[in-house]
């Protein structure tokens, strides 16, 4: 089958891969582009098309994702998946409404269905109201994100400034009266549609209502019960074995995040590791780091990581300054990975999620065949005639992670799926 039957549009990097994941998890075939594909790209059954346009100018977010459809259209596309934040991250301009709405333009969808909720991660949608773990998502800690400040609850009124055609709810006590009825109530109304979901047993509710809708906006976790739905509508959807990576391991970590400087300190434990300093960086350059990895062992899997305290990245960002700090430890370990890529390194595991794009973009991947979650949300993933690599974004997996990682690739669970 060179068609694609399930097509997904993702706002950011990690949140694709994340949603990717979700539709492995269902057991379907997933391939995940990075970018929009060059026109006459052969389409697989489910595709998942990762853009970074969540804090763009709506013009230009709405733009690239018109692309984007136009190629899965072109691969005959009949379910399309707008892919945002559990959190709904978003300005007051955009970009979830004016990307739905040119999608129900494309598709001649007069109504679409809005379910971020993610339970498993705390995000709950009750009477139309996002709650973060306990909170309202306007008090928690979203209420301070410095791109996507958000500062009301009520998914409703966030998509009024961003839409031009109305809004209603389907309540959880309508929910809770099963599929039948969410799809009646669904099907009452025109314009973007808030279903409610605390639970993964409402979200299997909704799933049942709106798997066979042309367009559906939300987060990844609704996308876990509509692929199981989808599976059956494709019969060659039973995924093809995955290679078999080879020898030689790698870490490389840009993140700071709390948890990641957890997985760091844990892996230091087992395998010899090389610390970058962005000050010494921006002096000496990376010679040194180059010739440090040269002389390791690849089947030990060392880690070279910029991962520090917190006081430690204030202070490399006082001497450089934010971007510059962030842009030499990007472009570092960027180099370190295609310097292993050419040596035949056979896994990499990425920390970071700004670290994840700038890998990617240095061995020049546009294409990676999802594999089995080493953790939620972050699954192996393969390219062609590259290594395979597992791209973590920051607060992601437990403190074992890396060596978990590689445990999975040597316990041959890879090669089962
Ligand atoms: P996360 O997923 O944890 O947010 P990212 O890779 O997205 O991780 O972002 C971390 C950013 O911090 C990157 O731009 C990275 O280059 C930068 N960084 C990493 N280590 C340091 C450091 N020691 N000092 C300053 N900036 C750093």
């Amino acid at each position: 089958m060179n068609e694609a039957f399930f097509g997904a549009i993702a706002d950011d990097f990690t949140g694709a891969t994340d949603l990717a994941a979700m539709l492995a998890r269902a057991g379907v075939p997933v391939t995940l582009r990075i970018g929009v594909p060059e026109a006459g790209t052969r389409a697989t059954a489910f595709e998942v098309v990762a853009l970074k346009i969540r804090t763009l100018p709506p013009e230009e977010a709405v733009a690239q994702a018109r692309a984007a459809l136009r190629w899965l259209q072109g691969a005959g596309v009949r379910h399309v998946f707008w892919k945002y934040c559990s959190t709904f991250d978003s300005t007051p301009r955009g970009n979830i409404g004016p990307v739905a709405e040119m999608l129900m333009g494309a598709l001649g969808a007069p109504r679409t269905v809005h379910v971020p909720a993610f339970p498993e991660n705390g995000r709950r949608v009750f009477m139309g109201h996002l709650f973060v773990g306990a909170l309202p998502l306007h008090e928690s800690s979203m209420r301070d994100h410095p791109l996507t400040p958000m500062r009301d609850s009520s998914l409703q009124r966030l998509l009024k400034p961003q839409t031009t055609r109305g809004t209603a709810l389907v309540d959880w006590p309508t929910v809770r009266q099963g599929a039948a009825a969410v799809r009646a109530a669904v099907e009452a109304e025109a314009g973007h549609v808030v279903l409610d979901a605390v639970d993964d047993a409402d979200l299997a509710v909704l799933a049942e209502a709106i798997h066979a809708m042309p367009l559906v906006c939300g987060g990844s976790a609704v996308a876990l019960p509509i692929a199981r739905h989808l599976r059956d509508a494709v019969p060659e959807a039973t995924v093809p074995p995955l290679p078999v990576p080879g020898p030689g391991r790698l870490v490389l970590s840009g993140s700071c995040s709390e948890m990641t400087r957890r997985q760091v300190a844990d892996y230091l434990r087992r395998a010899e590791g090389y610390r970058l300093d962005p000050v010494e960086l921006s002096r000496g350059g990376l010679a040194d780091a180059r010739h440090w990895l040269e002389q390791q062992d690849p089947a030990s899997g060392p880690i070279v990581y910029a991962t520090a305290e917190p006081h430690a990245v204030a202070r490399a960002q006082e001497v450089l300054g934010v971007a510059r700090a962030g842009a030499l430890v990007e472009k570092a370990l960027a180099t370190l990975a295609a310097d292993a890529a050419g040596r035949g390194v056979g896994a990499i595991v990425v920390a970071g999620g700004e670290t994840s794009g700038a890998v990617t973009t240095a061995l020049g991947v546009t294409r990676l065949r999802i594999g089995p979650e080493i953790a939620p949300g972050v699954p192996w993933c393969f390219a062609a005639g590259g290594p395979a690599l597992a791209l973590k974004s920051g607060n992601f997996g437990e403190a074992g992670f890396f060596s978990d990682a590689f445990a999975m690739l040597e316990g041959g669970a890879v090669a089962a799926q």
